[in-house]
């Protein structure tokens, strides 16, 4: 997946004209930036690859999902729900703004669970944010469908899944607004670095006036630019989007690389009787960021987890027992640890969670391996890597 794995000149040329300018920020200082805008030509790729209207890019995925979610609106006491699988930028950034993350199971997709969202919708649902876990995407027509239904926000967020498509549309276009991340270990990267997009006109104008401590962005003097509503500091730097204006001119050719070499690691294992592969939602196509597959029990799993660590097969992972991306580790969301008081609306509708029953889940992620797969392999290295998952695989 990393889009670093293939860092080079490219990057390092774009980068260089904004050293040269010497302006490493993305609005004002028209007279002294050599033509150079970084940040505006990044997004105007970004829109035009994903078929939206509108890109804002901003400092992280993050960043990009609070203000997805602000610009839409979303505040104080408004409820999200979330998978139970997703990394845990997903629940930071509803806290960010007041509002209470509340999380529904997944299931065989390993994304949301379409009757468990329905479930999980009370009055002040205002969000379902499906996340399109290791390459692969929830049902996205399901869930377009109860959105529709109780009037909900779709926000997607595409992190992990940039270049895959549903029903023939760009991942991240579907919902109200999509997010992206190119941190350093996505599919492309900026170092750091996030975007949002969409075909919503308001949602745009509030992403990008609340992305910059409100500022409305019109006029030449940013010292007399109006602030028609309270906003803070998300944006990216020149730098960042420079990497990212190379990056995104190598996308399609390293989701190419990234399918091979799925593909080679998919046709080892496929026809091992205790393996199944994730499903894949129907008219989905996956950016073969990782293979998943399920074993036929969870101690098996556990076991081929282990197993094929010790083979060599490096990037290999149980999500079930990570910290960063399953519920069973956050205790700190459930116990609300933070440095300061959360919101007492948080803590109370917080308080329970420790108690819910996402045995569903644990059902399905028990049994779940997800093996990374990268771009910057040489031939040699994914055979070898496929005989090794299939001899583990096997030998189980
Ligand atoms: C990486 C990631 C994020 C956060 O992105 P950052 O740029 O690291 O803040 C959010 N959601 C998912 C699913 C991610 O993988």
């Amino acid at each position: 997946m990393p889009g670093f794995e293939l860092f080079g000149d490219m990057e390092r040329r774009e980068v260089q004209k904004v050293l040269d300018s010497g302006v490493l920020m993305r609005y004002g200082f028209d007279g002294m930036r050599n033509g150079q805008w970084k940040a505006r030509e990044l997004e105007k790729a970004l829109a035009e690859r994903m078929q939206t209207r509108h890109a804002q890019l901003v400092s992280s995925g993050t960043a990009a999902l609070t203000v997805a979610m602000a610009s839409a609106g979303v505040g104080a006491g408004d409820e999200v729900i979330l998978p139970t699988f997703t990394f845990v930028a997903s629940f930071e950034a509803v806290l960010a703004l007041g509002a209470v993350p509340v999380l529904a199971n997944i299931d065989d997709t390993l994304t949301l669970n379409p009757e468990s969202v329905r479930q999980a919708i009370n009055p002040r649902t205002k969000v379902i944010m499906p996340v399109h876990m290791c390459g692969s995407m929830a049902d996205l027509g399901a869930l377009s469908e109860i959105a529709r239904e109780h009037n909900l926000l779709l926000i997607e967020d595409a992190c992990q899944a940039i270049g895959g498509s549903y029903a023939g549309k760009p991942l991240g276009s579907i919902g109200d607004l999509g997010c992206f991340s190119f941190d350093y270990v996505k599919t492309i990267t900026c170092g750091e670095g996030g975007a949002l997009i969409t075909n919503n006109e308001t949602y745009y104008r509030h992403a990008d006036h609340f992305s910059d401590h409100g500022h409305d962005h019109k006029g030449s003097d940013r010292g007399a630019e109006g602030h028609p509503f309270l906003g803070y500091n998300y944006r990216i730097s020149e730098l960042n989007a420079a990497v990212g204006v190379a990056q995104i001119k190598r996308l399609d050719s390293f989701l190419e690389i990234q399918e091979q070499n799925y593909r080679i690691l998919e046709e080892a294992i496929r026809d091992i009787p205790t393996v199944s592969l994730r499903r894949v939602p129907q008219s989905g196509i996956q950016n073969y960021s990782f293979l998943n597959f399920f074993m036929d029990t969870g101690a098996m799993a556990r076991k081929a987890h282990k197993a094929l660590l010790e083979a060599g097969v490096d990037g290999c992972f149980y999500w079930f027992d990570n910290n960063w991306h399953y519920h069973r580790k956050w205790e700190h969301l459930k116990n609300q640890v933070s440095l300061g008081k959360l919101p007492q609306e948080v803590q109370d509708r917080l308080s329970g969670m420790e108690d819910q029953d996402f045995s569903l889940s644990d059902q399905w992620m028990g049994k779940a391996i997800s093996v990374l797969i990268k771009i910057g392999w040489s031939e040699n290295e994914v055979t070898t890597r496929a005989s090794r998952l299939q001899k583990v695989l096997k030998g189980l």
